[in-house]
C-alpha cells in the first residue's frame, strides 16, 4: 500500500469521522476549514458564562446498528456522556424521554477527538478542485494553491459542495439537487435558574421548535452562577425571516420564548446565529467516490438520518478509499 495524501473539506461530523479512519489506516490527512474550529453544525458559542451548543443539541440512537455500535463504543471510552432529559410539550405535559449522547466540553468536542492525528487548518475557505499533473491541486478564495493532494473528500454542507464538485459534473448535479432548510438559534443566559419543569420543549408553537436547557447537561464548563438555554426556530418560521434585520428575529425569538414560559426576568447575554442549510431534505445518494479522480463527497446530504447520515456516509466512503487503497 502507498501512503497517500488526502485532503478533507470541512470539519464537521462527516470530515471528521472519514479523517479519523483514513488515519488510522495508515494515511497522511490535511483537513481544511473555512471557520476557525472544527465541528460544523455540532459548534459551540463561547459565551461569559461558559459555552453553549449552538448546533445539533445531541447524538441520539437510531436504527442503524452500526452507528449505535459507535456511539456506545465512544461512551465505553469515555468520549460521549448520557443523558435522559426530562421532556414536555409547549402546554406543559410531559412527554416520553430518549436517551442521548454529550461530547465534552460541548458537542464540538467530538470533531476535536476524531480529528487527533490529522492536520486540521482552519481559516481556510477551499474555492476549487483542480486536476493536476495525476494530483489534485486546491486553490483558496483568493485563487491562492494552497495544495496538491492524492485525493480530495468534499465533507461541506450540499450548496457549499456544488462548486468544489464541479470536478465531477455528475456529483455537482447530485448536491446541487439537495434542499435544504434554515434554522435560527438563539442561546440565553440568565443570572437566575428558570422555573421551567423540563430539560426539553417540544411540540406545536409558531415560532419555536425545541428549547433546551443547555446548563442541565452534565459535563458542561459553564458557571453555576447562570442559566444557558437554546432556542431552536421552526423551519418554517426561519426560512421566512431570513431577509429580516437580526435584532428584529432575536426580538421574536425571545420573545416567543419569553411569554411562553411568562418569564419576567431578562437574559443577561444572547447569541444568535442563522444555519443557512440547517438540515436537509435527503434521498440515499449512491457511493460518492470517483476512483480515477480520487475526488468524493460525503456529509448529512448524502444519507438521511442528520448526525447519523453524516457518520454513514463517511464510513461509507473511508471503507471504499481505505479497500481500493489497500
Ligand atoms: C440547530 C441544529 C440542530 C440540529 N439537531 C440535530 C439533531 O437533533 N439530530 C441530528 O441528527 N441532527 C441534527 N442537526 C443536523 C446535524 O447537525 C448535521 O446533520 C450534521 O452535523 C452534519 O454534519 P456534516 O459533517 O455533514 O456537515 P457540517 O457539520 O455542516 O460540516 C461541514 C463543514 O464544512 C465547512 N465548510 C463548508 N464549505 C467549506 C469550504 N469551501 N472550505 C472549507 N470548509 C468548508 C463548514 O464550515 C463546516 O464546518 C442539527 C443541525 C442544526 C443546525
Amino acid at each position: 500500500m502507498r501512503n497517500k495524501h488526502v485532503a478533507v473539506i470541512g470539519a464537521g461530523l462527516a470530515g471528521a469521522v472519514l479523517a479519523n479512519r483514513l488515519v488510522q489506516g495508515g494515511h497522511r490527512v490535511t483537513v481544511f476549514e473555512k471557520s476557525r474550529g472544527s465541528g460544523g453544525r455540532l459548534a459551540a458559542s463561547r459565551m461569559e458564562q461558559g459555552s453553549a451548543d449552538l448546533g445539533a443539541p445531541w447524538l441520539e440512537a437510531t436504527d442503524d446498528a452500526h452507528y449505535c455500535g459507535w456511539l456506545s463504543r465512544l461512551r465505553d471510552e469515555g468520549l460521549l456522556l448520557e443523558w435522559q432529559p426530562r421532556v414536555c410539550d409547549f402546554d406543559g405535559y410531559p412527554q416520553r424521554s430518549q436517551r442521548v449522547y454529550l461530547a465534552r466540553p460541548s458537542m464540538s468536542g467530538l470533531t476535536r477527538v476524531l480529528l487527533e492525528g490529522a492536520r486540521l487548518q482552519t481559516g481556510t475557505r477551499v474555492d476549487t478542485i483542480w486536476p493536476e499533473d495525476e494530483q489534485l491541486l486546491l486553490r483558496d478564495e483568493k485563487w491562492q494553491p494552497i495544495g496538491t493532494f492524492d485525493a480530495v473528500v468534499v465533507a461541506t454542507p450540499a450548496s457549499q459542495a456544488v462548486p468544489l464538485l464541479e470536478v465531477v459534473p455528475r456529483f455537482a448535479r447530485r448536491a446541487a439537487a439537495v434542499v435544504s432548510a434554515p434554522c435560527w438559534v438563539l442561546l440565553l443566559a440568565f443570572s437566575e435558574p428558570l422555573t421551567i419543569d423540563a430539560d426539553l420543549v417540544v411540540g406545536e408553537h409558531p415560532v419555536l421548535a425545541r428549547v433546551i436547557h443547555d446548563s442541565a447537561k452534565p459535563g458542561r464548563n459553564t458557571d453555576d452562577e447562570h442559566d444557558i438555554w437554546a432556542l431552536h426556530t421552526r423551519i418554517s418560521w426561519s426560512a421566512g425571516m431570513l431577509e429580516q434585520p437580526q435584532d428584529q428575529v432575536e426580538r421574536q425569538i425571545r420573545e416567543a420564548f419569553l411569554q411562553q414560559f411568562s418569564i419576567s426576568q431578562l437574559p443577561v447575554t444572547s447569541r444568535l446565529h442563522c444555519w443557512l442549510y440547517g438540515s436537509h431534505a435527503v434521498r440515499p445518494q449512491p457511493l460518492l467516490w470517483d476512483r480515477h479522480l480520487a475526488v468524493g463527497a460525503c456529509g448529512d446530504w448524502c444519507q438521511p438520518d442528520g448526525l447519523a447520515g453524516a457518520w454513514q456516509s463517511a464510513e461509507r466512503l473511508a471503507d471504499r478509499m481505505l479497500a481500493e487503497w489497500a
